[in-house]
């Protein structure tokens, strides 16, 4: 087998801003797999609050040696071999067991959901980001958002600016939101007056209301918050997930956090086991990461898949689909994706 992997920079539609920063871009590794005639893709996306780089991305990779699996099909010898190889790196790992999860479906003429036994006619709405901007370009992307059935709003500034935010786009819709403070609440009793006056908006649910390690004052959050609040910032792998039974309703997995699909599968068993939630989220990304993720969504609760949907230059066709506001999956060997022409 063989690994190839090269820089590929993404373009975002808008500038994103979320509560700490601002960013047009997000850098990305893409990732190949090959084995005889077969060719499986993966994707490393680098959103800068995670801490890697295009740099360290591409250093793990070299230093990962496939040719000395003579099949692709030794997966979990394949994935614990490129694991214990360091202690984080989950973007570049995750490229990998996207790769490779994709190259087997290709070779066994299967879609990779197959692999995890789920039905795939369990379609899920996905939300639709709107990040921080002013009230008339915020108006403008709720518009562009028809498409979908919920909206994912991003928040955590001083409660007048949030209401802001929430009151501009009910000025335009009244469909569902999702809203993701990214840890910018610091108190707890303010937190929790906004997620009431958030109820009452018809938000259905709160994303990291305060910092990753601020568990007592989640846990007190979660104890009397009228609506689920779910872990982002605080989650990445599921050695974390034991320490938050009790501390939130739900986890958001990513592949980019959890290492791939192998572990985000894990995580999923888990936090059934802990009685609690289940996101799918992505970063900003190409139709792989967005495609790869959706497989595991019938195990989901809700779906934030909308990465591809952000950036300019994705470099993929044909991976999932939103049809009538849900996503749906393709039937097509590993995850169905080619490059555009
Ligand atoms: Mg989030």
């Amino acid at each position: 087998m063989r690994l190839d992997f090269f820089p590929y920079e993404l373009r975002l539609r808008h500038v994103f801003t979320v509560s700490a920063m601002s960013r047009s871009v997000t850098p990305d590794v893409q990732v190949t797999i090959s084995h005889g005639d077969y060719i499986g893709f993966g994707e490393a996306s680098l959103p800068p609050y995670l801490g890697h780089t295009v740099k360290s991305v591409c250093d793990f990779l070299t230093w990962v040696n496939l040719e000395q699996f003579d099949t692709p099909t030794d997966v979990d010898i394949i994935l614990d071999y490129v694991d214990n190889l360091s202690a984080g790196d989950n973007p570049a790992k995750a490229a990998i067991d996207i790769a490779l999860h994709d190259l087997i479906g290709r070779m066994f003429g299967a879609p990779v959901y197959q692999y995890y036994m789920v039905d795939p006619s369990r379609c899920l709405p996905t939300s639709y980001t709107i990040g921080i901007d002013t009230p008339d370009v915020v108006v403008t992307k709720v518009r562009e958002a028809e498409p979908y059935k919920i909206l994912k709003v991003k928040v955590g500034r001083a409660p007048s600016e949030d209401k802001l935010m929430i009151n501009t786009i009910r000025s335009v819709t009244d469909k569902p939101l999702y809203v993701d403070a990214n840890q910018g609440w610091h108190d707890r009793d303010v937190a929790l007056e906004m997620i009431q006056w958030l109820y009452d908006q018809g938000v259905v649910l709160i994303e990291q209301p305060m910092p990753k390690e601020n568990l007592d004052d989640l846990a007190y959050l979660t104890a009397h918050s009228p609506i689920p609040v779910i872990a982002d910032e605080s989650v990445q792998r599921s050695s974390d997930m034991p320490a938050l039974k009790g501390v939130f309703s739900g986890v958001n997995i990513k592949l980019m956090k959890s290492g791939g699909l192998r572990e985000a599968y894990k995580m999923i068993e888990l936090a059934r086991k802990q009685d609690m939630k289940v996101m799918l989220g992505c970063m900003t990304c190409t139709s792989c990461e967005v495609t790869a993720t959706a497989q595991l969504m019938p195990l989901a609760d809700y779906v934030d898949l909308d990465g591809n949907l952000l950036v300019a230059n994705d470099r993929f066709e044909g991976g999932v689909a939103i049809k009538n506001g849900l996503l749906t999956l393709n039937n097509d060997p590993g995850l169905g994706i080619t490059i555009k022409e």
